[in-house]
C-alpha cells in the first residue's frame, strides 16, 4: 500500500513514516518543509516538497506515486499562534485541507486518517471526554480542526470514501530507538519546555496559571507517547482496508496529569533542578482535558504500550541531549 503522508518531515508525521516503513507499506512524504526537517526523511522515502494548498501538484503527486490512502498531518499547531493569527490557522489547516480533500476525491482516494485534535472540545466538564461531547474549540487552531473534520465527513459520504479522525491529546515523547523525535528549536509544549529547562538549555519555565480549580491550580492533561499515537494510526488504515466504517476516535490514555506533576516528573527523571516560574494564564486553554478511550481501544483494538509520564519524560530527554549534541557539532 502507497501512503501519502502529509506533514510527514514533522514531528508526527516522521514517526508515521517510520512505522509505515517498519510494516513494509510504502510512505511519500508531501511536506512544505515550513516546521519539518529535510533531514528527518528517510533516503529510500520520496520527498515531494510542496504546499498541501497546491491542488495542481497533490493531484499529480496522488497519480504518480499510485497513492492508496492519504494520512493527513500538515497543520500549524501552536494554540496561542492561532489567537493572534486566526486567518493563517483557517487558511492553512481549513482552506488548504479542503483543496487536499478535493485532489483526493478527483484521485480517487477511498481511505483517510485525519490528525485532529481534542482541542475541538474547549472548556470540558471534569470527566474523561466521549467522542460525543459537544464540540466547542476555545481557540482558532480547534476550530480550525473541527471544520476540517466536518469537512471529511461530509466528503467522505458524497464519495465513497472512508476516513478516521483520530483526535490527539497531548502528544509527547521520542521514538524509543532514538529514530525520531520532537525537533523544532522554539517548541512551545510543556514536556519540551520543561525538559529543555532540566538541561540548561532555557535558564527557566513558565507555569501559566496556578489558579484553576483543580486539586493543585494547574492545568489538566492527558499525556500520550507519540508511539502510541502512531500505533493507533497504523490500526486506523488496517481497519480501513479490512473495511471499516468511518470513526472519529479520541487517542489519549484516559487519565491525566496536572502542570506542577509535569515539571516535578521532568525534575526526578533527569535529577536536575527545573526553575518554574509562575506566571499569568494563557489565553485559549482549558482546566483539564482527559480522554475517555473506550472507543479506540474497543472499534481499533488499541493497546497502548508506554502509559506511563516517566518513561515519556525519560524519552523525550535523551532525544532532545542527543540533538544537542549534534547541533553543537554542526
Ligand atoms: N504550559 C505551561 N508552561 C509552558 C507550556 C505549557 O504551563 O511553558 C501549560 C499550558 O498552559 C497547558 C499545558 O501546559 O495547561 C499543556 O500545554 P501545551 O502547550 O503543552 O499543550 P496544549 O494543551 O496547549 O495543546
Amino acid at each position: 500500500m502507497n501512503v501519502l503522508v502529509t506533514g510527514g518531515a514533522g514531528y508526527i508525521g516522521g514517526h508515521m513514516v517510520l512505522a509505515l516503513r517498519d510494516a513494509g507499506l510504502k510512505p511519500v512524504v508531501f511536506d512544505n518543509l515550513s516546521t519539518g526537517f529535510r533531514w528527518s526523511v528517510p533516503e529510500d522515502v520520496p520527498l515531494v516538497v510542496g504546499d498541501i494548498g497546491d491542488y495542481e501538484l497533490v493531484l499529480q503527486t496522488l497519480k504518480s506515486h499510485s497513492i492508496d490512502a492519504i494520512v493527513h498531518f500538515a497543520a500549524k499547531l501552536v494554540v496561542p499562534e492561532s489567537m493572534r493569527d486566526p486567518l493563517g490557522y483557517y487558511l492553512n489547516n481549513t482552506v488548504k485541507s479542503r483543496s487536499l480533500l478535493a485532489a483526493a476525491v478527483a484521485a480517487g482516494i477511498k481511505t483517510f486518517v485525519f490528525s485532529s485534535t481534542a482541542a475541538v472540545y474547549g472548556n470540558a466538564s471534569e470527566k474523561a471526554l466521549t467522542e460525543d461531547a459537544p464540540l466547542a474549540p476555545l481557540s482558532p487552531y480547534g476550530s480550525s480542526k473541527q471544520l476540517t473534520e466536518v469537512m471529511l465527513r461530509d466528503v467522505a459520504a458524497a464519495h465513497d470514501m472512508r476516513f478516521v479522525t483520530i483526535r490527539y491529546f497531548n502528544v509527547a515523547g521520542a521514538d524509543p530507538a532514538m529514530r525520531h523525535g520532537q525537533s523544532t528549536a522554539n517548541a512551545t509544549h510543556l514536556i519540551k519546555v520543561a525538559v529543555q529547562t532540566a538541561l540548561g538549555m532555557r535558564p527557566s519555565m513558565d507555569i501559566y496559571g496556578t489558579d484553576y480549580p483543580t486539586p493543585d491550580g494547574t492545568c489538566i492533561r492527558d499525556y500520550i507517547h507519540v508511539t502510541d499515537l502512531i500505533a493507533a494510526h497504523m490500526q486506523a488504515l488496517d481497519h480501513l482496508r479490512g473495511g471499516g466504517e468511518s470513526l472519529v476516535v479520541n487517542c489519549g490514555y484516559g487519565h491525566g496529569y496536572s502542570v506542577s506533576e509535569v515539571v516535578e516528573t521532568v525534575r526526578k527523571v533527569s535529577g536536575r533542578p527545573v526553575e518554574a516560574r509562575i506566571a499569568p494564564r494563557r489565553e485559549g486553554d482549558p482546566m483539564t482535558i482527559v480522554a475517555d478511550s473506550t472507543r479506540i481501544r474497543s472499534k481499533l483494538n488499541w493497546q497502548p504500550r508506554y502509559d506511563d509520564l516517566a518513561t515519556i519524560v525519560e524519552h523525550t530527554l535523551r532525544w532532545e541531549t542527543m540533538l544537542r549534541e549534534r547541533n553543537l557539532k554542526l
